[in-house]
């Protein structure tokens, strides 16, 4: 069975304990390889590798950083079936979707960044006679990176792109659920001939790596995606450190429809927005909020149409819902369709597990579910499943919609959907979250900045934000 091993100081390494543990894949439940089960010792290599990274890394020319990173890219899309497979193998999301959005991500990110480190500028100020001013933007130095297992390699390239393109090194741990992808970046880093210590990847447990990484005293900033109880404890660890820190965390995202809204394109897309990735992207819209005029009409072709979904195997070409993640997040979200039936819900399709048989009989499946008839405020409507699990909920007047959309602790993405086009932009003004998606989802232009308000986060990543944070401002001021 294959062991995965972390990659520091640019070689392939076992971890100091020379303990690993097992690696489940979702659609069957059975172990299939094993990975390492670091911990602040293989931290502590990977820092002092990156340490001494840092100084030529910091200072090789952007032109020179951009090749390297553009020679990932390319290496990303050269292996796009292999890395798609393996991705789906680790998730338990369908090949196709990993095919389509996953893998060439993260080739974009690294192309984005490859190429935006470019671009990036700072700035000048003259004060008239008197004096001239400059910023610099100097690397922060060893950044740590901390991915979840939601979309792995998308979002562990999301960080480390940036990091690398603005002259960091770094630490990095994808999630122990799904390292697959990230130990399969490491091998193309090596092919790609990145300098040995400038990426270095330590798999293993959270508590352990990722504790290790965040309580580095020499790791002075920390790129977080995980979850919002995950960010609590990181931020209240590294705030009193003075770290830099972005904090991408949990969602619990409103999908508000208005009668007015262009029909078959609505419900089409809110079909993806709530199942694709079997409901585990932190953009899903998991509470859909309806005008009363078009309610029921909604209702019967939403249901109609989530029991179409095929469920099952990943690697069929006709599966639209794979296996969820892990057998624990697969208990949690049972648990809370239980909690939503306690809570007055009606389940009106779905509600259980997906019987497989064969190879697959072990695999944790849901059935898409939709539930209805429950408060705005219940726990099931105010809590993060991240499952194949919505709430479709009435409203009948802008306001009403708007005070149960803003009424979560989380404010990470918003969805509405009208023809109307200034009731479209008044309400994106009233929605508290991160990003606006009027009339479609998921379609984000890279330069803008992403992340969410409230309980979903702090700091922004993408565009020249992530440079910015990866950077700091050295502002030098010269008399005349
Ligand atoms: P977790 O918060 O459980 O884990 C995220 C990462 O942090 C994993 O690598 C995990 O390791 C690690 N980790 C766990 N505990 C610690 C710790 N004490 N110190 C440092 N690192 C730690 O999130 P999930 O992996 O379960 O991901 C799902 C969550 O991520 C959802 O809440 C989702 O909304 C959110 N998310 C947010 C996004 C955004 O952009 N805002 C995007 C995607 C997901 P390990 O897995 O080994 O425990």
């Amino acid at each position: 069975m294959q062991h995965i091993k972390n990659y520091i100081n640019g070689v392939l390494t076992e971890p100091v304990s020379k303990k690993y543990l097992d690696n489940f894949c979702p659609s069957t439940g059975k172990v299939y390889s094993h990975i390492p089960d670091s911990d602040e010792n293989d931290v502590e290599l990977a820092y002092q590798a990156a340490k001494q990274a840092f100084p030529e890394w910091s200072v090789t020319p952007k032109e020179k950083r951009s090749q390297y990173l553009l020679k990932i890219a390319s290496l990303i899309e050269a292996n796009l079936d292999r890395l798609a497979l393996a991705e789906s193998i680790d998730n338990g999301k369908p090949v196709k979707l990993a095919k389509v959005v996953d893998i060439p991500r993260a080739a974009a990110n690294f192309h984005f960044y490859g190429t935006g480190i470019l671009h990036y500028a700072s700035h000048a100020h003259a004060m008239e006679n008197s004096a001239i001013n400059y910023t610099l933007r100097q690397p922060v130095g060893v950044a740590g990176c901390i991915s979840p297992w939601n979309l792995p390699l998308y979002l562990f390239t999301w960080k480390i792109a940036p990091a690398l393109a603005a002259g960091c090194t770094v630490v990095a741990k994808p999630s122990e659920v799904t390292p697959m992808t990230a130990f399969l970046l490491s091998e193309l880093c090596i092919e790609a001939g990145l300098p040995a210590g400038v990426l270095n990847i330590v798999h293993g447990l959270g508590a352990k790596v990722g504790n290790a990484i965040v309580s580095h005293k020499n790791i002075p900033l920390i790129s977080f995606t995980g979850g919002t109880v995950t960010g609590k404890q990181i931020a209240s660890i590294a705030a009193p450190m003075f770290k830099k820190l972005s904090l991408e965390l949990g969602g619990k995202n409103p999908n508000v429809i208005f009668a007015d809204c262009d029909y078959e394109k609505m419900l089409t897309t809110t079909i993806n927005s709530s199942f694709s990735n079997q409901g585990q992207i932190c953009l899903c819209g998991s509470r859909i909020f309806v005008e009363k005029k078009i309610y029921d009409k909604f209702k019967k072709d939403f249901v109609a149409k989530t029991k179409e979904l095929v469920v099952g195997d990943p690697s069929h070409e006709k599966t639209k819902v794979g296996a969820i993640v892990s057998k624990p997040h697969f208990e949690k979200i049972l648990s809370y369709i239980e909690l939503a039936k306690t809570e007055g819900g009606t389940v009106l399709c779905g509600g259980k597990p997906h019987g497989m048989t064969g190879d697959f009989k072990d695999g944790y499946y849901i059935e898409p579910t939709v539930i209805e008839g429950l408060s705005y405020d219940c726990r099931t409507n105010q809590e993060e499943i991240f499952g194949p699990v919505v709430t479709i909920t009435p409203f009948e007047t802008e306001e009403e919609a708007l005070m149960m959309a803003n009424s979560t602790i989380y404010g990470l993405a918003s969805i509405v959907w009208t023809q109307d086009l200034t009731k479209a932009h008044r309400v994106a003004n009233h929605l508290h979250a991160g990003i606006v998606w009027i009339n479609c989802w998921l379609l984000r232009d890279l330069r803008t900045p992403f992340g969410g308000v409230k309980a979903s986060g702090v700091g922004r990543e993408g565009g020249f934000e992530a440079l910015d944070f990866f950077t700091e401002p050295k502002n030098v001021c010269i008399k005349l």
